[in-house]
């Protein structure tokens, strides 16, 4: 997957890495995450996930055993809809790009 470089990536400066999420509880796959810029991942932009294991159309994001790690938001600042992260429900693993 290559990296996307928009608007977004610029308001927040700094690199880009893509992260592959999984559940912390089951270890199961979630997707890949292109993080943008330095800090924590709290919430997950739609725009910049990949190869979902799971669905994204729902308002929770679940992984396929039920656990629950995030909740979906519109992030105001942007409009731009993500999933609030529930702290500690998630695992990241940076992957080579
Ligand atoms: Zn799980």
């Amino acid at each position: 997957m290559k990296l996307k470089n928009d608007k977004y990536k610029h308001a927040r400066g700094g690199a880009s890495r893509l992260l592959l999420i999984s559940c912390q509880k089951c270890g199961a796959k979630i997707c890949q995450y292109q993080k943008d810029g330095p800090g924590g991942l709290r919430r997950m932009y739609v725009d910049r996930i990949s190869e979902p294991a799971v669905s994204l159309a729902r308002k929770d994001l679940t992984c396929p055993n039920g656990h629950l790690l995030g909740i979906k938001i519109i992030y105001e600042k942007e409009d731009r809809p993500a999933f609030r992260l529930v702290a500690d429900s998630f695992v990241k693993k940076i992957v080579k790009a």
